[in-house]
């Protein structure tokens, strides 16, 4: 069996849709595969009736962006239930959120002389769900970089023009929404955060204490000496271990769908809690 347990369509920000995604997941051998949107499951529907087509499992997933100590973090949801009403309520005001916030990004784009960033940007969103990474499609387009990585370090991170800092979610509310979903909260991509040893320990712990399941050992933004350091803090908790490739498009040459590593044999599979 091989997992994927973190994936974008364009109901956020990933370039194809559920259909397209499920269908490259079957393509690539991925046997079970999450869709895990950033703050919606609009996509989750028509993922997991592409899902059946191509008779593999979809996990219906969620990325929540939540703020802990004045950082942005986000916490992957699996195994939820999409109509759970609280969830659902949380899910609007983080969505009324980001509309506020692109207003705010363009109007920051436009001191610096970049006119037209909101509808620039609305091109490249799908419904209701607009991010940075829309914001990056359109500055890409006009020429004002050469790639996204380029285009988030000159204008969409601290300190530049269209950055603003981020007020999402607080962790015991995101936890709190998945969990009553029925759901599993795991800590995504724990190596990315500006978070020091202790830090990334004391946040491993509250989470932990506030219902938390599992942190994601293996991703594709993790290196080979991440993949160990949060494996032993995934056991040094008693948490399980996800992987998931955080998939957004084909064309992003380092991060293919189903060629991840291995869990490190010391760790307990996030699967094992609902593959009984
Ligand atoms: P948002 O939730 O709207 O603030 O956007 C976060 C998303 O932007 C992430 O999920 C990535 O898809 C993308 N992103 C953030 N930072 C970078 C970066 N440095 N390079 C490329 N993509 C990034
Ligand atoms: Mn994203
Ligand atoms: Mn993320
Ligand atoms: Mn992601």
């Amino acid at each position: 069996m091989i997992y994927d347990l973190h994936s974008h369509s364009t109901a956020s920000d990933g370039s194809l849709t559920p259909t397209q995604l499920v269908d490259l997941a079957a393509e690539s051998g991925v046997s079970c595969l999450a869709l895990t949107d950033h703050d919606g499951v609009d996509g989750i529907a028509e993922a997991v009736n592409a899902a059946k087509k191509n008779n593999i499992d979809l996990v219906p997933g969620i990325e929540l962006s939540v703020s802990y100590q004045r950082k942005t973090i986000h916490i992957v949801g699996l195994q939820i239930d999409i109509d759970y009403k609280p969830l659902c309520e949380g899910i609007k005001k983080l969505q009324e959120y980001r509309l506020w916030r692109a207003e705010e990004i363009a109007r920051r784009l436009a001191k610096v002389g970049i006119n037209d960033a909101l509808p620039g940007a609305w091109e490249y969103a799908n419904g209701n769900m607009i991010g940075r990474m829309h914001f990056a499609h359109f500055l890409i387009k006009n020429g004002y970089a050469k790639d996204t990585r380029s285009v988030f370090k000159k204008y969409l991170v601290k300190n530049k023009p269209g950055y603003i800092h981020g007020e999402w979610a607080e962790l015991d509310e995101a936890v709190g929404w998945i969990v009553g979903a029925g759901g599993i909260a795991v800590i995504a991509h724990p190596a990315r955060y500006p978070l020091k040893r202790n830090k990334l320990r004391k946040l491993v712990k509250e989470f932990k204490q506030l219902g938390g399941r599992g942190i994601e050992v293996v991703s594709a933004t993790h290196s080979i000496n991440d993949i160990n350091t949060m494996a032993c803090l995934a056991c040094d908790y008693e948490l399980h271990a996800s992987v998931g490739s955080d998939f957004h498009d084909p064309d992003v040459a380092w991060n293919k769908m189903g060629k991840l590593p291995p869990l490190p044999e010391q760790c307990q599979p996030i699967w094992h809690l609902w593959n009984n």
